[in-house]
């Protein structure tokens, strides 16, 4: 005999009407451009490094730097492209890498791909970026043990700019490469200047949730040095500089034609995605404006492009259930620091700050929804669940 239904039997989960992330929507929103772009790449007959890829490297380039001065690589994914330009540099066993714990794992992970050691700095609290005065510290006072530290990775996190100045002033003094990480920050600026083109070179990645996103998974490198850009080339290719011959040791890290097509269907409209993110975040920052919710700090003289909205909430687990029965999915970026996860835990290098402001941010912050083809309809949701929670 079934047990009878009792008054205490879970409640449905509620339904969410206003995603934190929606790819789909994205291809949805461009569908003629996207199909075409895609039926014009299998007609080709050519799927891997041709014109499509070329193509999108030249357009990339251009929209990065319309003064021509950058050259653009494809490649797999984000990670591999942190993995180029390390291994284009030279860095591997024996070098330091300097980054931050509060990000994507990828970072890290790519600097342990190319056999280097990551140190990991604390951050910023207001930004969530590299604390800028503990990198120029440990520049100037390695911390004992480590490998000459030869390389910086800047994060610019959520889509907006790192302490650039300060940090490319140290690096500079000390002869070490400031490498931007801009796999969350297409089209972010400093002073009116492209995120990406400050470093010695750039890594983005274009996951579809990115906000240039290919339909799977890609990655370019960006860099003004032309002779690092043919290393980079030739090393993500079994290092080939020709056909067949390989000049020096490579992997495979190449981006596929489809994919560049879908990308360059799509790059004509990030600009406008951009300043539709602005615009949501803008709606989020007035409902949440004499709350008690902490809303995302814009640093002076950088354009912010929203990769995600972040709010720092100290009862998030609580805010986040709310949410989500009043229908509105969200996200956290990063739950558990680098540093703290199983595979780095107790092995891993930590700056003089220990990352302590990392550690407090982790356990605080929160991403509301976040994607250009929000409707209004979803964000006046969102602005008033805000209203009413915060
Ligand atoms: C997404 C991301 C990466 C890695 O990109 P993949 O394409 O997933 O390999 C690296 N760094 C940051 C900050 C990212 O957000």
């Amino acid at each position: 005999m079934n047990p009878p239904a009792t008054a205490v039997a879970n409640p449905p989960p509620p339904v969410i009407t206003v995603p934190q992330a929606d790819p789909g929507a994205g291809y949805r929103a461009r569908k003629a451009e996207i199909d075409a772009a895609v039926a014009r790449a299998l007609a080709s007959g050519w799927y891997i490094l041709g014109e499509e890829g070329r193509a999108f490297e030249r357009e990339f380039a251009a929209w990065l730097d319309p003064s021509g001065a950058q050259r653009a690589v494809g490649c797999a994914n984000g990670t591999d492209a942190i993995v180029l330009i390390l291994r284009g540099l030279g860095i591997g066993p024996g070098s330091t890498v300097a980054t931050v714990s509060h990000t994507a794992v990828a970072t890290v992970a790519a600097i342990e791909m190319v056999g280097a050691t990551p140190l990991l700095l604390d951050i910023d609290p207001d930004t969530y970026t590299m604390d800028a005065d503990e990198l120029a510290a440990v520049l100037d006072d390695p911390p004992p043990g480590l490998p000459p530290i030869r390389a910086a990775v800047a994060v610019h996190l959520y889509g907006q700019a790192c302490d650039l100045r300060p940090m490319l002033e140290a690096c500079r003094a000390a002869g070490v490469a400031l490498i931007e990480d801009c796999a969350q920050a297409h089209g972010a600026a400093l002073d009116g200047r492209r995120l990406g083109t400050f470093g010695v070179a750039a890594a983005f990645s274009l996951y579809p949730t990115k906000n240039l996103g290919a339909l799977g998974d890609g990655g370019v490198v960006t860099t003004a040095d032309a002779d690092l850009a043919e290393r980079m080339a030739a090393i993500r290719q079994y290092g080939w500089r020709e056909r067949y011959v390989s000049d020096g040791p490579g992997i495979n890290s190449r981006l596929d034609e489809v994919q560049a097509a879908v990308l360059r269907a799509r790059l004509p409209f990030l600009d406008a995605g951009n300043a539709r993110r602005r615009e949501i975040a803008g709606a989020y920052d007035a409902a949440l404006a004499g709350g008690t919710l902490a809303a995302p700090v814009c640093r002076e003289g950088a354009t912010h492009v929203f990769h995600q909205y972040v709010l720092r909430a100290p009862g998030r687990e609580a805010l986040q259930a709310r949410l989500r029965q009043a229908g509105i999915g969200t996200a956290v970026h990063y739950p558990v620091p680098v540093h703290a996860q199983p595979a780095y835990r107790g092995r891993v290098a930590l700056g003089p700050a220990g990352c302590r402001e990392t550690e407090l941010a982790a356990r605080e912050v929160l991403s509301l929804p976040m994607f250009p083809e929000l409707t209004a309809a979803q964000v006046a949701t969102v602005c008033a669940a805000l209203e009413e929670l915060g």
